[in-house]
């Protein structure tokens, strides 16, 4: 019985009622809200344009598409990161590859990335699309990304979805500064939730357009954009092939309530970690670094365990904290290691990083709603179990 989860959304009577009432209106699909819901973000993060979807994973992939990802070109990301990072490529006929994390922050290595830009470029084969995802809420060092893309030629996808809050050298992720689209995710288990939701932030009118179109069947009703010079009244046109990846009325009612909390769940967040830092300090743990300028969401709290000294192993240390209630997690095996990206002929020993930190991980406990004396049980559990 797992009596401590490793997340959990928090939910107030506000966000209840904010629900509610949508399903006493009109809409509950495509009413005024989830426009309302995409300026409210776009404005928190600093960018000129949003596109709310059902999913991070929907946004992921109109973000592709927008971004001309077809058959025959290759799309990068870390290994260390949930499948959806990885798969959008695959959606759209691409090929994926993976660039090894650094052992500081565990997020993709800008030194390995760079090494394999100049392998790609000897053989001719540059990614059109580089996804970086901030990692447990530690923002990328997005501007270094940025510089490469300008040298090489790609394009960058911000996977942020662990990320929504956090900021580095005082930018709010989000903010599109140093990529050309940043995506969020309103999983349950995410900062900020919406049931299931995702948006796609950018500050290209043209790519925010061409998103739009894409979640929504490739149907436009606006007659400004439409390519009949004089559209009827009733009239909307079909312009591509899109689909049905739109976010709901009573959805974006959620993530407007939640919005208003972004600050104190973040905050929470902070505090809860720096309060694992100190009680966990003495043990043999990696415990999170979060470099200088950066201010991290901290959607995760992982620890490293220190294998040599200690005489359980990793699957050991797991069993016994699950065993006694707390819901500890791996995030994440290195994607390239599942079944189905096995069968398209990833094998280990890619990402040697990766996998070294996927032997050691561990994710605790970690949401706006755990308490202090909840933390205290897990930091003395693992204290039992690492060291009886
Ligand atoms: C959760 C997650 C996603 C997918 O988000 P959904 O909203 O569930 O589609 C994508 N990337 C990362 C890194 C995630 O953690």
């Amino acid at each position: 019985m797992i009596s401590i989860p490793y997340g959990r959304q928090d939910i107030s009577d506000e966000d209840i009622n904010a629900v509610v009432d949508v399903l006493r209106s009109n809409y509950l699909t495509q009413g005024p809200l989830v426009g309302s819901f995409e300026t409210a973000v776009s404005t928190s993060c600093g960018a000129n344009h949003a596109v709310a979807f059902n999913s991070a994973t929907s946004a992921l992939h109109a973000a592709c598409l927008a971004l001309g990802l077809k058959e025959g070109d290759t799309l990068w990301t870390s290994p260390n990161t949930f499948v959806a990072s990885a798969n959008c490529g695959l959606y759209c006929g691409a090929n994926v590859d993976f660039v090894d994390i650094d052992p500081r922050t565990w997020n993709i290595c800008v030194a390995a990335l760079e090494l394999k830009l100049i392998e790609a470029k000897r053989s001719g084969v540059i990614p059109k699309i580089v996804v970086p995802v901030h990692f447990a809420g530690q923002p990328t060092e997005q501007e270094k990304i940025y510089e490469l893309s300008r040298q090489y030629g790609f394009k960058i996808l911000e996977d942020a979805s662990h990320s929504i809050g956090s900021s580095r050298n005082g930018e709010s992720i989000g903010n599109c500064r140093w990529s050309d689209i940043t995506i969020f995710s309103f999983h349950p288990v995410k900062i900020l939730t919406t049931g299931e939701g995702g948006m796609a932030l950018c500050n290209d009118q043209a790519l925010a357009e061409h998103m739009r179109l894409l979640c929504s069947h490739g149907i436009t009703r606006e007659a400004k954009l439409m390519r009949s010079p004089d559209p009827a009244p009733w009239q909307y046109e079909q312009q591509m092939l899109g689909f049905n990846y739109r976010m709901t009325d009573i959805q974006a009612a959620l993530g407007l309530s939640q919005l208003t909390r972004l600050k104190t769940f973040v905050e929470r967040r902070n505090n809860l970690a720096h309060q694992y830092i100190q009680a966990l300090v003495d043990l043999p743990l990696q415990l999170p670094v979060t470099l200088s300028g950066n201010y991290s969401a901290y959607h995760l709290f992982v620890v490293r365990i220190k294998q040599a000294a200690l005489a359980k192993n990793h699957r050991e240390i797991f069993q016994e904290l699950r065993h006694r209630g707390i819901g500890v997690n791996l995030h994440y095996m290195p994607v390239y290691l599942q079944p189905y990206y096995r069968e398209l002929g990833f094998a280990p020993g890619l990402c040697p990083e990766a996998e070294r930190y996927a032997n050691e991980a561990i994710t605790l406990p970690l949401y706006p709603g755990l308490t202090n004396e909840q933390l205290l049980r897990v930091t003395q559990t693992l204290r039992e179990v690492l060291t009886q």
